[in-house]
């Protein structure tokens, strides 16, 4: 064994915890809540951290204990985030967008032995969810004005503080534990829609690696001046990092509880001085129509520089729209098991000019660390040629090697996950290319593929292609089982202005539309108008959803 090597400092998020308080503690988080804004110091944040850990301790919870989150963006949630790790527990942060069947579900899967929940969220499950044995004690946010008939009902009452309550006796300072990098920071279940959700358990190793991810040039490039506005749920793949990679930087945080609509977030943007924000292409199509038909707010928003979002694929309309506010669209890919971010879309010095905007679209080349691979239907690599269509398999250090608890991968089996070439693959279920530069560019989710006539049709690609007419406001493609072919495609689309006459128009010229871009047989064969698509837990299109209720209509 050779002696004179280097310190070994374990990655855990106490570095984090420390770096914020000592170097950025008069950084500010702003939370706008719906009636007012809440403006608070790291200092503060960090000290209600070590309040809120000491309140966690004397309810008895132990290291390696999960401690549930059902909660809004907000400091509250931000301390939580600190907290929770840095004592040694585990931080689920449950979708609050579930049921109240699901969420006690997830309460009983995780063995949660503390709740903590939004007011405005108990308020409206409270009167039907059981909370689980496991669960010691609920604690409740106050996120909205503290109503007494509001207040938790007697048998709720057995269980439950308010969170101001809850830490107000406690003392700041806390004796943070040493913790093992490769102790369990996170729990955060996958949506389920390839199946019953998946607890994936991030590591402190995993989280603070990811963290670093975000700060690297070529990643999402976050650093001490920005203002960084995460309008991604904080239960969701831990807000993309962001926080975490905020608070690590020196950022500033900008939170917007629930509401991801225009006005807020110009709001939000203008209060607080954003120059970076996150979240799905839809949230963003939206806010692009809202600039252009208000000028005014284009005038609030010129802090803004940069936009990476992703969960979606980009079209080139959003990130031509943007660039004419001055505003940088950086394409990201990633997925719950990836913690989340995967791929980021930074242009390389060495493309060629014909090559750049055609490249943009592209989801990106894999953030430093993450290895990727596309292979064929017998796990056979394919070659990076642009035009091979592959599983995309990505090897990382903050990638899942197994879910919580064991649970299987999406058809039943552990396929999500494979060892071979001696690394551990994540298998993404997303189908993608690769270009000889390294740009990968998904083509679809497997599941979403259309297959006619024995041959794969890429709702993506259509979905794409139908974003950019100026007249969609937003639009899905769909399977709809085919007697003769299998499955047809078919185009769901909401109107910028819906009216009977813009809808004919529309019919006449989709055709001749499309066939610009595909050919025939992979053009859908039908439209379908909808005033809104159904959307999932983070704002995208749940196609689950659409193929149910575009089925029931056509039933109905
Ligand atoms: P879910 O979408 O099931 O709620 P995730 O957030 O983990 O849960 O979603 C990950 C999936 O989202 C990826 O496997 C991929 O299919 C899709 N996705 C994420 N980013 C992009 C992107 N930039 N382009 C296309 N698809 C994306």
């Amino acid at each position: 064994m050779l002696t004179g090597l280097m310190q070994q400092v374990p990655l855990t998020l106490n570095m984090i915890r420390e770096r914020v308080a000592v170097l950025y503690p008069d950084k500010t988080v702003t939370t706008r809540f719906p009636d007012r804004l809440h403006v608070a110091t790291y200092r503060e944040i960090v000290e209600r951290a070590g309040q809120l850990a000491n309140a966690i301790r004397e309810c008895g919870v132990d290291r390696g204990a999960r401690v549930a989150t059902l909660a809004w963006n907000s400091h509250r949630h931000l301390e939580l985030y600190l907290a929770v790790p840095c004592m040694g527990a585990v931080l689920h942060t449950i979708n609050a967008r579930l049921s109240s069947g699901d969420i006690e579900k997830l309460l009983a899967d995780a063995e949660d032995e503390l709740l903590f929940v939004d007011q405005s969220i108990w308020r409206t499950i409270c009167a039907d969810i059981r909370v689980p044995a496991c669960v010691k004690r609920v604690v409740v946010m106050e996120d909205e004005h503290v109503d007494e008939a509001a207040a938790p009902s007697t048998d709720q009452a057995r269980l439950c503080a308010l969170y101001e309550a809850f830490i107000e006796a406690q003392p700041p300072n806390i004796d943070w534990p040493s913790l093992g990098e490769d102790e369990a920071s996170g729990l955060c279940y996958t949506s389920g829609t390839t199946g019953d959700p998946k607890g994936v358990l991030y590591s402190h190793r995993s989280t603070t690696l990811h963290t670093l991810g975000c700060l690297f040039v070529d990643g999402i490039a976050m650093r001490e001046r920005d203002v960084c506005l995460p309008a991604v749920p904080m239960f969701h793949a831990n807000a993309w990092g962001f926080p975490y990679a905020a608070m690590m930087a020196g950022a500033a945080l900008a939170l917007l509880c629930r509401q991801t609509d225009p006005a807020s977030l110009v709001e939000l943007i203008n209060a607080a001085g954003v120059t970076m924000a996150t979240a799905v292409p839809t949230v963003w199509s939206n806010f692009l129509d809202h600039l252009r038909a208000e000028p005014a707010s284009a005038a609030r928003i010129a802090s803004m520089k940069r936009l990476p979002v992703g969960g979606a694929a980009v079209s080139r309309s959003l990130i031509d729209g943007f660039a004419q506010f001055g505003i940088e669209v950086m394409h990201c890919w990633g997925m719950t098991e990836i913690s989340p971010l995967g791929l980021t879309n930074v242009e390389r010095s060495d493309l060629a000019p014909e090559e750049r905007p055609h490249t943009r679209t592209a989801q990106g080349l894999p953030i430093p660390t993450c290895t990727v691979r596309i292979v064929d239907e017998h796990g056979r690599r394919l070659p990076w040629d642009g035009t091979a269509p592959g599983e995309l398999q990505v090897a990382s250090p903050w990638a899942a090697a197994g879910y919580f608890g064991g649970s299987a991968g999406p058809d039943g089996s552990s396929r999500s996950f494979t060892r071979d070439e001696g690394r551990e693959w994540l298998r993404t279920g997303d189908i993608a290319t690769i270009d000889p530069h390294g740009y990968v560019r998904i083509v679809d989710r497997a599941k979403d593929l259309i297959k006619s006539g024995g041959e794969w049709i890429s709702s993506q690609a259509i979905e794409l292609q139908l974003a950019n007419h100026p007249d969609v406001r937003e639009a899905a493609a769909i399977g709809r089982p085919d007697p003769k072919w299998q499955e047809r495609p078919i185009a769901c689309i909401v109107l910028q202005h819906d009216t009977p006459e813009n809808r004919k128009r529309f019919e006449m010229q989709f055709k001749p539309y499309m066939s610009q871009f595909f050919p025939k047989w992979q053009i859908p064969d039908e439209i379908s108008f909808w005033n809104d698509l159904p959307k999932g837990k983070t704002g995208k299109i749940d196609k689950m959803v659409l193929r149910q209720q575009f089925m029931r209509n056509r039933e109905g």
